[in-house]
C-alpha cells in the first residue's frame, strides 16, 4: 500500500475541513504531546516553516512518526470530524510538513553550548532519541551509546523500509547530531551505574525490549524456525533468507505482520495463526488490512503444539480452540475444540513477543521491565532514569519519544539540583 503524499493543495483542503475545537481532543491522545490543530492552523495560513518547528520541538522524531503512527488507535480516533464522515487525516498533513522541511533544506536546530552537565544516554531508539534531543536543546552536554552500528532503534533495525523509508530517520538523526548530541556507535553498556561514577551526572536507560519470549513447543529450534525479529533484521540488512514456498507465522501484533508480509514480498504464500480472534489482535486495524490486501491468509483461535519435520521445517501441529468468558482475577482459559491437524509448510515464523534482554540490576516489575516513577522516569537508583519500551512494555514510537522528552524534562530538573 503506497504511503499517501499530499501535495500543496490536497493538504490545504484537508487542514481546512480541521474544526479547530477549542478542547483539541486530538491533542489529549498524542503520547508525544503534539498539539494537531495548532500545526494544522499554520498549514491553513501557508506557515510550514513554523508547522515544521512546532513539531519538531514536541516529537524529534515527527516525519518517521508521520509513516508508522497508529493514528486511528490516538488522535484520529478523538478527531471531532469524523462526526462529519471522516477524521482528519493527520498523519498525512504531518507528513507534508515533514516533507516540506526535508525538501526544504534543513531548518536549522540551535546547537547546544554544552554548558549544562554531561548526561549520558544508553540506546539510540526514539526514547534515548527523544532525550538527548530535549537535553541538549536545554544546552547539556549529551552521549548516547547504542550497540550498534548505528541509530534509530526498531525504526532502522527492524520497521520494513516498505512502511517506513530509512532516509527519513536518517534526516531525522542527522537533525539530532546537528543539535550537538554525540553518539559512542557499537558500545552496549552492561552496567550503566558506572556511567555516574565517570563523570556523567545522570544517565537515560532507553534499551528496548527484544529478547524473543519463550516458546514452548517441540521443535522451536529446527533449521527453517526463525524469530520474527531476526527475520526482519535480515531484511533489513538485504540479506537473503530461505523461507521455502510456503511460510507460517505465529503471532497476532505488528511484528507478526511485518514479518508475514515481508515473507509475502520474497513470494512465499503466508498463513498467520493467531490464537484469539481477529478483533483481539494486538496488531493495528492498518496492518491487519493491510496484510489481507497482500493476500496473507489467517487462522484465528489457533494454537500450536509443534514443528513437524527433521533436517527442516515441514509443517505444524495445531489445535482450534474456544475462549471461555473472561473471569475477573484468573487467567483466560480456553477449550480444545477439536482434533489436533497439520498444517504443511516449508518455514516457521515466531511472532509472540519480546521481553528485556536485562533490567541492569535495577528494581523491575513483574513484568521485568525496569521500575520508574511515572512521572518522573527516575529508577531505584538516584541518577539513573528509564523510559520507552524498557520500562512500559511494547508501544509506540512516539510514546517512545514522548518519554525521553519528559524524562529529559525531569533530568534537567534533577541535574540543577545536583548543582
Ligand atoms: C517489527 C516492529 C514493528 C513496529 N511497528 C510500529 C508501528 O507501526 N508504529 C509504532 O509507533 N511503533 C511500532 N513498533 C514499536 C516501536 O518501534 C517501539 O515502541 C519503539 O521503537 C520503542 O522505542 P525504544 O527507544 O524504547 O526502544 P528501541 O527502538 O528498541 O531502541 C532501543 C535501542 O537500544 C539499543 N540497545 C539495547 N541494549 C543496549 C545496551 N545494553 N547498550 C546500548 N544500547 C543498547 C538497541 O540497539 C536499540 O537501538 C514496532 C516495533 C517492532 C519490533
Amino acid at each position: 500500500m503506497p504511503v499517501e503524499l499530499y501535495t500543496p493543495v490536497q493538504a490545504k483542503f484537508e487542514a481546512s475541513r480541521c474544526l479547530m475545537c477549542s478542547n483539541a481532543p486530538c491533542a489529549c491522545d498524542c503520547p508525544a504531546g503534539v498539539d494537531a490543530r495548532a500545526f494544522i492552523r499554520k498549514i491553513r495560513f501557508d506557515n510550514l516553516d513554523g508547522a515544521a518547528r512546532m513539531l519538531r520541538s514536541c516529537n524529534v522524531l515527527a516525519d518517521s512518526c508521520s509513516y508508522i503512527c497508529p493514528t486511528g488507535a490516538l488522535c484520529g480516533k478523538e478527531c471531532s470530524a469524523e462526526g462529519l464522515g471522516r477524521p482528519i487525516d493527520i498523519s498525512a498533513l504531518q507528513r507534508f510538513v515533514m516533507e516540506h522541511e526535508r525538501g526544504s533544506g534543513m531548518i536549522e536546530p540551535l546547537r547546544s553550548n554544552g554548558s549544562g552537565a554531561r548526561v549520558a544516554v544508553v540506546g539510540a531508539g526514539p526514547a534515548g532519541l527523544g532525550c538527548a534531543a530535549e537535553l541538549a536543546a536545554r544546552n547539556h552536554s549529551v552521549t548516547v551509546f547504542e550497540r550498534d552500528a548505528y541509530a534509530g532503534g526498531m525504526l532502522k533495525q527492524c520497521i520494513p523500509s516498505f512502511r517506513l523509508p530509512d532516509e527519513v530517520v536518517d534526516f531525522e538523526i542527522e537533525f539530532i547530531k546537528k543539535l550537538g548530541v554525540e553518539f559512542s556507535f557499537n558500545t552496549a553498556v552492561d552496567d550503566p551505574a558506572r556511567l555516574i561514577s565517570e563523570d556523567f551526572k545522570a544517565v537515560f536507560i532507553a534499551t528496548g525490549l527484544d529478547k524473543p519470549r519463550d516458546v514452548e513447543f517441540v521443535g522451536a529450534a529446527m533449521p527453517g524456525v526463525y524469530q520474527a525479529l531476526d527475520l526482519l533484521r535480515a531484511a533489513k540488512r538485504g540479506d537473503a533468507v530461505d523461507l521455502g514456498k510456503r511460510a507460517v507465522v505465529i503471532g497476532g501484533g505488528d511484528t507478526a505482520l511485518d514479518a508475514a508480509r515481508i515473507a509475502r514480498h520474497v513470494g512465499c504464500e503466508v498463513l498467520v495463526l493467531y490464537r484469539r480472534t481477529q478483533s483481539e489482535m494486538p496488531a493495528y486495524p492498518e496492518e491487519i488490512d493491510a496484510a489481507w490486501d497482500e493476500g496473507i491468509e489467517f487462522y484465528f483461535r489457533t494454537i500450536v503444539h509443534g514443528v513437524t519435520g527433521g533436517d527442516r521445517v515441514q509443517g505444524v501441529r495445531c489445535v482450534r480452540v474456544r475462549w471461555r468468558d473472561k473471569v475477573p482475577g484468573l487467567p483466560h482459559g480456553y477449550d480444545v475444540d477439536g482434533q489436533e491437524f497439520q498444517i504443511g509448510c516449508d518455514s516457521v515464523i515466531i511472532a509472540t513477543g519480546q521481553g528485556p534482554a536485562s533490567s541492569f540490576g535495577l528494581r523491575s516489575t513483574p513484568s521485568g521491565m525496569i521500575a520508574v516513577d511515572k512521572s518522573s522516569f527516575a529508577t531505584s537508583t538516584p541518577g539513573i532514569f528509564a523510559g520507552g519500551d524498557i520500562a512500559f512494555g511494547g508501544g509506540t514510537a512516539a510514546r517512545a519519544v514522548g518519554h525521553g522528552r519528559l524524562a529529559a524534562i525531569a533530568i534537567d530538573e534533577y541535574v540543577r539540583k545536583l548543582g
